[in-house]
């Protein structure tokens, strides 16, 4: 925990937020504007499971505000969601398949510290050797680029993770920035940017919550920055978590025909 979180975390304690109890109420009451009612008291009753049971562990007060403000329960609970709903009939992916790692977008999408970290870890090693861009100039960094596998494939992001598509010719158009149906991403990716936006907003105050670019942090390892170079140079404007949660949740709604 950084000087300023630790100023920020003493501030508010003297309101009660700097402890267990007052974390929980701040879970319980935090809002987040925008986000279905069914999908935001979901989460919310997962998250405060996570709290409970993180406090029956013995874990401390800094530990908690700590896991919260890195995403690892946001990417916990995702994880949990992506292996309970199993595998979606009918996908077209498959080993090798890569276009979906051809990144057209700003930085390859929305991660959290937890996995910033964890991606720099899987791929620091590898600073220097080839890598996807040597396929696709737009690739991520990750990719083998002979065999088109991921080489962080056990630390990929829950974006990663969630990313799908029923056709493999349709992701290739998009790998060329037309418009195709096919790609998609499952629901719990929504559930991961909602439980991290709650976990910003009861943190108000008390801890930082920082998003980063997928694609810039793997470039920074790649080239070999440290892993503190790394995250500054991949650290998100904070509006980018609203942005994309906004973006995702209008295709949530937009699925349910709202
Ligand atoms: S999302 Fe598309 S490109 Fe990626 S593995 Fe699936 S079918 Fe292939
Ligand atoms: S981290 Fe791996 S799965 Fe994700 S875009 Fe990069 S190469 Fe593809």
């Amino acid at each position: 925990m950084s000087r300023a979180d630790r100023r920020r975390q003493a501030k508010a304690s003297g309101r009660g937020a700097g402890t267990l109890d007052g974390l929980r109420k701040a879970l319980e009451t935090a809002s987040v504007p925008g986000t279905p009612k069914p999908v935001l008291d979901r989460t919310r009753a997962i998250l405060l499971t996570y709290f409970d049971t993180s406090v029956m562990q013995g874990k401390s007060y800094t530990q908690i505000v700590k896991e919260l403000a890195e995403g690892l329960p946001a990417t916990g609970i995702a994880a949990v969601e992506l292996q309970q709903g199993g595998t979606p009939q009918g996908l077209a992916c498959a080993a090798g398949c890569a276009f979906c790692c051809i990144l057209t977008g700003d930085d390859g999408g929305t991660i959290t510290e937890h996995e910033a970290k964890a991606l720099y870890t899987a791929l620091a090693p590898l600073a220097g050797q080839s890598d996807g861009r040597s396929w696709h100039p737009k690739a991520c960094p990750s990719l083998d680029p002979e065999t088109r596998a991921c080489r962080a494939y056990e630390r990929r992001p829950m974006i990663c993770r969630s990313y799908v598509s029923v056709s493999a010719q349709a992701c290739e158009k998009v790998s060329m920035e037309q418009d195709a149906d096919g790609p998609g991403v499952l629901a719990a990716q929504t559930t991961y940017l909602v439980a991290h936006s709650l976990a910003r907003v009861a943190l108000k105050g008390i801890a930082k919550v920082n998003t980063f670019g997928m694609s810039e942090i793997a470039q920074a390892a790649v080239e070999g920055d440290s892993e503190a170079e790394a995250l500054k140079r991949a650290r998100h404007n904070p509006r980018s978590l609203d942005d994309e949660r906004k973006r995702n949740t209008e295709g949530y709604l937009s699925a349910l025909g709202h």
